[in-house]
């Protein structure tokens, strides 16, 4: 996908750019100080900064965190992200939380031309963010010249050749929570992979529609019939047995409850929460003879440590495979940092719905206002 690099700004010498990035990074309370606990997203920010600067740019970037609900809320202040930044950068600018306004995520242009003014260019590398129809990301490309951060550029690339040309087999691996969410992704990948995998809490509208029964497990029950097509495809491959415990047993952040295996059906008054041995060596046997892995979602409640072992699984045998492994963001991005294989993967989205929608649907909002097409 054609989209203007920074290189088409021309001469930024002695030129204010405003740069959309997303920050939006976990930030926890350490001795007393908010601190960003995962700089991932700030880090990967850091090259287009100094090259911005090295031409002669002055650079303000901006971004969104958290859900303040369209004002001003001290928990959402951008200051231990700034402080954070700092320490990193010199001379960059961080304006406050943009969605302190309500003008942002309403896509209200009054508040796009307040945020651009003064601004003689624009540059959005907030690909996590380039899903949303949002003043900061819709407004500037209709008035200054603007561009395509080159990580968003690489995120935009990566994600679309992996789709169009993968080395094959091409094994798709989806979990987590959101069902609604991933299962558009899923149907697209399951004409397109030759294998995907479902776990997590996914797996068990996948089940209902193969009659087993789960408990009290995570289900949409408006989307079984859907799920029939999918399962139609022949491509998909479910667990086959799951670690449970009893409904309202507290999960999570730990508990003392042990697990119980379930194969092919969750008991009455259980839930379902990580996929189980045998399952993990059937994803294992599939993932070990794949050309290309794409992978969004755990396979498990995998912040608890009785039910990280399926999530797990997966981030090692990726790290082990010969493939090209590209993670999609999100929770699987924050998992295989948690089990230190990041920098086996050949590829993490900073952005997961982000780049959930672009595998979807081959295009995002944001990428079409660089382009000039919104
Ligand atoms: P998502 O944002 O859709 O990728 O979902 C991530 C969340 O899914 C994580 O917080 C997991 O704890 C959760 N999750 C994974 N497996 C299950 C499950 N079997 N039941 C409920 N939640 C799950």
């Amino acid at each position: 996908m054609l989209l203007p690099s920074i290189d088409s700004l021309g001469d930024l010498n002695g030129k204010s750019v405003l740069v959309r990035v997303d920050f939006n990074c976990p930030v926890e309370s350490v001795a007393g100080e908010l601190r960003v606990t995962d700089d991932f997203r700030i880090r990967a920010a850091i090259p287009l900064f100094e090259e911005l600067k090295a031409r002669g740019a002055s650079v303000t970037a901006c971004t969104h965190f958290g859900r303040p609900k369209g004002r001003p809320d001290s928990q959402f202040d951008v200051a231990p992200i700034r402080r954070h930044l700092d320490s990193l950068v010199e001379n960059v600018r961080l304006l406050e939380n943009l969605r302190f306004h309500p003008g942002e995520e309403s896509n209200d242009p009054e508040f796009g031309a307040d945020l651009i003014r003064g601004f003689d260019a624009y540059v959005n590398e907030a690909f996590g963010a380039s899903h949303r129809e949002h003043a900061s990301i819709m407004f500037p490309p209709t008035v200054v010249p603007s561009a395509a951060g080159p990580n968003l550029q690489r995120e935009v690339e990566t994600l679309l050749a992996t789709l169009s040309h993968p080395q094959r087999p091409f094994v798709a691996v989806v979990g987590g929570a959101k069902v609604a969410d991933k299962l558009g992704i899923t149907k697209v990948l399951a004409d397109r992979a030759d294998s995907v995998i479902i776990g997590g809490g996914m797996a068990f509208t996948f089940w209902k529609a193969l009659g087993w029964p789960i408990g009290d497990s995570l289900v949409d029950d408006a989307r079984v019939s859907e799920v029939r097509e999918i399962l139609a495809s022949g491509h998909v491959v479910l667990p086959t047995d799951v670690w449970c415990l009893p409904t309202g047993s507290p999960f999570g952040s730990g508990g003392d409850t042990e697990p119980v295996l379930r194969s092919r059906s969750v008991g009455v008054g259980e839930m379902g929460l990580d996929v189980g041995p045998e399952s993990i060596e059937a994803f294992r046997r599939v993932l070990e003879s794949a050309g290309t892995v794409l992978w969004n979602g755990p396979m498990g409640v995998f912040e608890d440590r009785r039910f990280e072992h399926g999530t797990r699984s997966i981030a090692e045998t990726l790290a082990e495979i010969g493939a090209t492994t590209i993670v999609g963001g999100g929770d699987s991005a924050a998992a295989v940092e948690k089990f230190g294989v990041a920098s086996s993967m050949n590829f993490i989205s900073t952005g997961g719905g982000a780049s959930l929608e672009l595998l979807e649907y081959g295009d995002l909002p944001g990428l079409r206002a660089l382009r000039g097409e919104s």
